[in-house]
């Protein structure tokens, strides 16, 4: 089933399919790599994880690129009030990112590229711009883009409306700015003294790349001139997008990107997340709390990604004891099937939570769907009313929907799981009642206590001492 997905460019819901009919090749805007990212952050990169598998779970391969923001106003200025080196201090907020994406099941993009180790593709972009009468050098040794140069410049903000007609334009220096309005922006940033060491030669003096010019660069140099997919924060679409395309298709003269995916941003307990709030939670902090990352990315896939989510701590308990119900329902099912091919469009009974995915990544429906089908498979298998042939595609279609979803249950023995080896109290109490029926010989009662031990999940087995419990796996003889 292919996917349809919203389109901040034309505002439409439109199919997805590869422009070269093989791989899916997208783009998403990386971390800046100045401290550790906070669970907003995390939202857009886990929507965008989402997105990646739902792909792939359709046959369809994907190239995914994902940079890091290593140089930028942000992480020059906080290396220099650290006394660090840019390249010891991003280093350390790089590894810090991957270890927390792993954390959270966001698999590695197939390249990451840098923008300090792409700096010639930068410069070659801005000499492209300058030669084709785009952008125009500054008395600083700074280089700017014409927005006027480029007709097209809003299309993505929809500012063009608001904005250029009026013919209001002018410069701004900095990487990121608020106000919505059409400005030049600056490509090459000629060095001024409080960079330090950080500035490289070009052919306009010493200086450093502005933020968007990074992002046009890589994404060309590995996917191509045109591609399929761009993604970001929607905080990215104006002006860091806009400017983005600008840049882009300016030089090269034809599309960017072929469809603009932006996730709605993530506020804490009703709030906006800010630094001033104490609201910029991390991993860290939420494991602190003794939540693992796994709930979170439950909660970060529980909202529709273009509708503002927001994140609770009771949340977070929600999703642990949803998360212990899918484990134990899935043990109930005999556990996850050894082999699952990636990429094997077979969902079986779940192949409802997979149309929904399919229809504009709508994660809230597709978890509804996974509880209320999940929920009626296991109740038909424990009723035996399910052949050995579906059971195994009810138990494959689960592990296909959990991997598509990125969820990684908790383990029979981690904590927050219903699925424990140890049977609970009243379990043990219903099996010595059995015992009890037995040595007085009432094998009526006895038979039905084992049918209710068997309806929790367990299946009592009779030993030389007295009894015990094991957890029931659908299909085992009673
Ligand atoms: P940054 O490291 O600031 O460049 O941001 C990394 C990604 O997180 C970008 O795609 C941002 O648009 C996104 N982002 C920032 N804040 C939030 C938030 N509160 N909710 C969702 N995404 C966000
Ligand atoms: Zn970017």
């Amino acid at each position: 089933m292919p996917l349809s997905l919203y389109d901040t460019l034309t505002r439409e819901i439109r199919p997805l399919r590869p422009i070269d009919g093989e791989t899916l090749r997208f783009y998403c805007c990386g971390p800046t790599v100045y401290g550790p990212a906070h669970i907003g952050n995390f939202r857009t990169f886990v929507m965008q994880d989402v997105f990646r598998r739902v792909v792939e779970a359709g046959g369809t391969a994907t190239r995914h690129v994902r940079n890091l923001t290593d140089v930028d106003d942000k992480t020059i200025r906080q290396s220099q009030e650290e006394g660090r080196s840019l390249s010891e201090f991003t280093d350390a907020w790089t590894k810090r990112f991957h270890k927390d994406c792993a954390a959270l099941g966001i698999l590695p993009p197939h390249v990451e590229p840098s923008a300090v180790a792409h700096l010639p593709e930068q410069i070659d972009l801005i000499s492209q711009l300058i030669e084709k009468g785009h952008a125009y050098r500054t008395e600083d040794g700074s280089v700017y883009f014409d927005v006027r140069s480029f007709p097209d410049y809003g299309r993505l903000s929809r500012l063009a409306e608001r904005e250029i007609t009026t013919g209001a334009v002018d410069r701004e220096q900095a990487d990121e700015y608020d106000r919505a309005s059409a400005a030049d922006f600056a490509l090459w940033k000629a060095a001024r003294p409080e960079d330090g060491p950080n500035r490289w030669p070009s052919p306009w003096g010493e200086g450093r790349p502005g933020w968007h010019i990074e992002c046009s660069a890589m994404s060309m140099k590995h996917l191509g001139e045109s591609f399929d997919l761009h993604s970001g924060g929607i905080d990215l679409v104006f002006p860091h997008h806009e400017n983005e395309i600008a840049q882009s298709e300016a030089a090269t003269g034809k599309t960017f990107a072929h469809h603009w995916l932006h996730v709605a941003h993530l506020t804490v307990e009703g709030h906006k997340m800010s630094k001033s709030l104490g609201n910029l939670y991390t991993l860290a902090d939420l494991a602190e709390r003794g939540h693992t990352p796994m709930e979170l990315r439950y909660v970060l896939i529980s909202g529709c990604y273009r509708q503002p989510l927001n994140f609770t701590f009771d949340s977070l308990a929600a999703a642990r004891k949803a998360l212990a119900r899918l484990a134990d329902w899935q043990r109930r099912l005999g556990g996850a099937p050894e082999f699952l091919l990636p990429g094997e469009d077979d969902f079986g009974p779940f192949g409802p939570v997979h149309e929904a995915l399919c229809s504009d990544l709508n994660t809230p429906e597709a978890i509804g769907r996974l509880h209320s089908i999940g929920k009626q498979v296991v109740a038909t298998a424990e009723a035996g009313q399910l052949p050995s042939a579906e059971l195994e595609n009810a138990r494959h279609g689960l592990a296909l929907v959990l991997q598509t979803l990125g969820l990684v249950l908790p383990s029979s023995d981690g904590p927050g799981s219903l699925a424990s080896r140890e049977a609970p109290a009243w379990v043990n109490a219903l099996a010595a009642e059995r015992q009890e029926a037995r040595s007085n010989r009432d094998w009526a009662l006895a038979d039905q206590l084992r049918d209710q031990i068997r309806d929790a999940g367990w299946l009592v087995l009779d030993a030389s001492d007295g009894f015990t419990l094991e957890p029931a796996k659908v299909g085992n003889p009673t």
